[in-house]
């Protein structure tokens, strides 16, 4: 039951996309609409999606006899002839597991409902488990969880650290020792249901697009934590790149004559930035805190400037601890990335932190369940 992550597709359905099985596709469309704009009638389904209203009529039977969609009643506005009934997405109707792997002493999870808000949380402590013990914890979070609704569970979604190809096969985790390690597979045989992984800065930024406050003009989400790594949607797409390493600007070297990295390089973003290194220099003997996370700042904003100016990003979101990020370390990226572009490439460029939290890896891979199972996102 392994399915496939959303990634190098549209992650929100299009009237073109034509290669998919089109009844699942045109389903996609109709509850995107409503998962997006709220309740509509069947006849603005029909204007929306431009499908026949015959068809619009037939899949909504469907979707009413799932329980996915219900009927609202009436709008209050309608005065003249029979008023149309107005359909919403049944929110509680199925309940999505997500699951977080990026911390460094535990895995967390919640349940969250189709909205993607979270109903329950859960989580392990890791005591130092790798290999196949962490997969192990990994079962009994997810099964844990999925114990914790009552509703039926559309999948559940994983964000993990390292690299993580599109079966959800984590190629390379080194923290957890993980090395080819088939984690979707192994979840969907023991759940019975559909499983997805994904990379966890990957995960973070599909959170972000869905349920924080990005728009649709190209999005960054820069994960600071035990380490550094970003995650981009493009054109509604989430980036994969050739070998499922986009984003990991970690490991760019800015430089040449600092630290050791894990990597084994000197000087990479991550040696500044990374939340352990970052605070062992603020914890320095007659450090100026301000000072320091205005240079590490500025060294973002030097690794970033070459990103927004062939991107013309409209976002970059930096998820991570706010005490660190938000402030002189924020305004010193934001100041070095617009004084290094075109004003075209930055005049609209919002630098901000997560309307999330701490929960934009857990939604996130509520929204890898989402996408896969509904076509919405
Ligand atoms: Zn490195």
């Amino acid at each position: 039951m392994t399915t496939h992550t959303p990634v190098g597709r549209p992650l929100r359905p299009t009237g073109k996309f034509l290669q998919e099985d089109s009844r699942r596709h045109h389903r996609s469309l109709l509850l995107q609409q409503l998962f997006r704009e709220g309740p509509a009638s069947r006849a603005d389904l029909s204007r929306s999606s431009g499908l026949t209203r015959v068809t619009v009529s037939d899949l909504v039977k469907a979707m009413l006899a799932e329980g996915l969609v219900a009927e609202l009643g009436a709008p209050a506005e309608s005065r003249v002839g029979k008023p149309p009934t107005l359909l919403g997405l049944s929110v509680d109707s199925t309940h999505v597991i997500g699951i977080d792997l990026s911390a460094t002493d535990r895995f967390t999870g919640a349940v969250l409902n189709l909205a993607g808000e979270v109903q329950a949380r859960h989580e392990v402590s890791l005591d130092g488990a790798v290999g196949t013990a962490a997969v192990a914890l990994v079962h009994t979070l997810a099964t844990d969880l999925m114990a914790m609704t009552e509703r039926p569970v559309l999948g559940v979604g994983v964000g993990s650290p390292g690299v993580v190809d599109e079966t959800g096969t984590v190629i390379d985790a080194p923290n957890l020792s993980w090395s080819g390690m088939p984690l979707a597979a192994s979840l969907a045989e023991t759940l019975g249901v559909p499983v997805f992984v994904a990379n966890d800065a990957n995960t973070a930024v599909l959170g972000e697009h869905t349920f924080g406050e990005s728009g649709d003009g190209g999005l960054l989400v820069l994960r600071v934590g035990t380490g550094v790594g970003a995650g981009l949607v493009l054109g509604g797409s989430l980036l994969h790149g050739h070998l499922g390493a986009a984003g990991e600007i970690g490991h760019v070297v800015v430089d040449t004559e600092g630290e050791r990295c894990a990597c084994s390089r000197v000087g990479c973003l991550e040696t500044v930035l990374a939340v352990p290194r970052l605070r062992r220099r603020l914890e320095e003997r007659g450090a100026d805190a301000a000072q320091v996370l205005a240079q590490v700042g500025e060294q973002l904003g030097i690794a970033l400037a070459p990103v927004v100016g062939m991107l013309n990003l409209h976002e970059i979101v930096l998820s991570g601890p706010t005490e660190l990020l938000d402030g002189p370390l924020r305004d010193a990226a934001d100041r070095t990335i617009r004084a290094r572009t075109m004003p075209v490439s930055s005049e609209g460029l919002l630098i901000r932190t997560s309307t999330l939290g701490e929960d934009v890896v857990i939604v996130g891979a509520a929204v890898l369940v989402l996408a896969g199972e509904l076509g919405v996102s």
